[in-house]
């Protein structure tokens, strides 16, 4: 095997399930899908063949053999970035919180940015850091803010922002505008000396918020933080400033956190107004890379797809895209989140010359 250093893409959709009724009924938040939920086809493996880049989904089992507790983003994204089953190891979330100190160990042992001898956190942190995010990966690094002064101080929409609790479901729109999001992969990269990203590599066309357009961070009053407020652009301009990334690194991650925030409102129209930035994104990333490369879009848990009916994490699949070579391959061997890190493995470089 010759040692061609060959870009990898991980895209993760947060709160994306597979619709447990099917995605071919009109009342489906995919019901208008142009190619990422090809219509009439069933089965493990689905061909993806409208795409720019042939490809191919698969339904991945997030839940494992854990029927009791609530699956939670961290489970799944350190299962993706240790290569071990966080769920066996941990079990779901049981009304306790979670264990971070086994997620922290977990990617100590094995940690997929480490794999790579250039990697990309493509998600950028905002540079102040609430005080009541205790368990944020990233606190010693950026200036603690008052909550109070935050409620006082910060606007949306012309309006103070109240903060309903202390954990971040009670302040979901600055979760992620703040973007510490208490997320492993962001533990994972610090461990593995990626540099983080700031605003100010998004003012300069080198990270993405994630929330992708900044459509959210454009109805703040951002000035608060001493920040300048960020430009509203598209999918498809978000799409280059991921692909000239991947060009430069040999693995590219990026998490897009809308679907979240947008579950939890309940709002159908709302729901597939986001899965649409979603195929306008994916459609732009494949125009956008080589045919050689391999892109992996996958998701931590569903929610999006049932926001109607539920109020929590249903435990759904989740869907997994792969494009590239041999993709309908690679995507029957992404069963479980954890299998993302040995597929991903294979093409880091190193490896490639081994
Ligand atoms: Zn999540």
């Amino acid at each position: 095997m010759s040692p061609v250093s060959r870009s990898t893409i991980l895209l993760a959709l947060d709160s994306v399930g597979i619709d447990p009724l099917g995605h071919d009924r009109p009342e489906s938040v995919y019901a208008e899908s142009r190619f990422l939920f090809p219509r009439g086809k069933q089965g493990d493996v689905v061909p993806i063949n409208d795409a720019p880049i042939p490809g191919a989904l698969v339904a991945t089992d997030v839940i494992g053999n854990d029927p009791r507790g609530a699956i939670e983003c961290a489970l799944t994204y350190t299962s993706i970035f240790s290569g071990q089953s966080a769920v066996d190891r941990h079990g779901l979330m049981r009304g306790l919180g979670l264990k971070e100190g086994l997620f922290k160990q977990l990617i100590a042992d094995a940690n997929l940015f480490r794999q790579f001898d250039h990697p990309c956190l493509l998600n950028a942190i905002f540079p102040a850091h609430l005080s009541f995010f205790g368990s944020s990966h990233v606190e010693d690094l950026l200036p603690r803010v008052d909550r109070q002064a935050v409620e006082t101080g910060l606007r949306y929409r012309g309006r103070a922002v109240q903060f309903k609790g202390t954990d971040k479901n009670g302040f979901a729109e600055l979760f992620t505008l703040a973007e510490i999001n208490q997320n492993i992969f962001v533990h994972a990269a610090r461990e593995a000396g990626v540099r983080l990203n700031t605003w100010q590599d998004v003012r300069d066309g080198r990270a993405l918020t994630s929330t992708m357009t900044h459509e959210l961070e454009a109805e703040f009053h951002v000035e608060f933080f001493d920040e300048e407020p960020l430009p509203v652009h598209t999918p498809g301009a978000a799409a280059r400033i991921l692909t000239a990334q991947a060009q430069r690194h040999d693995f590219t991650f990026y998490k897009y956190q809308i679907p979240d925030l947008v579950s939890h409102t309940g709002n159908l129209e709302l729901a597939r107004r986001v899965f649409s930035i979603i195929e306008d994104f994916v459609e732009a990333v494949l125009q956008g890379t080589d045919p050689d490369t391999i892109v992996i879009v996958t998701s931590d848990h569903g929610h999006l797809e049932q926001l109607a009916t539920s109020h929590a994490h249903p435990k759904t699949r989740v869907p997994t895209w792969c494009f590239g070579p041999d993709a309908a391959h690679n995507a029957a061997r992404l069963r479980r989140p954890e299998d993302l890190f040995h597929v991903l493995v294979e093409f880091a470089p190193r490896l490639s010359v081994a």
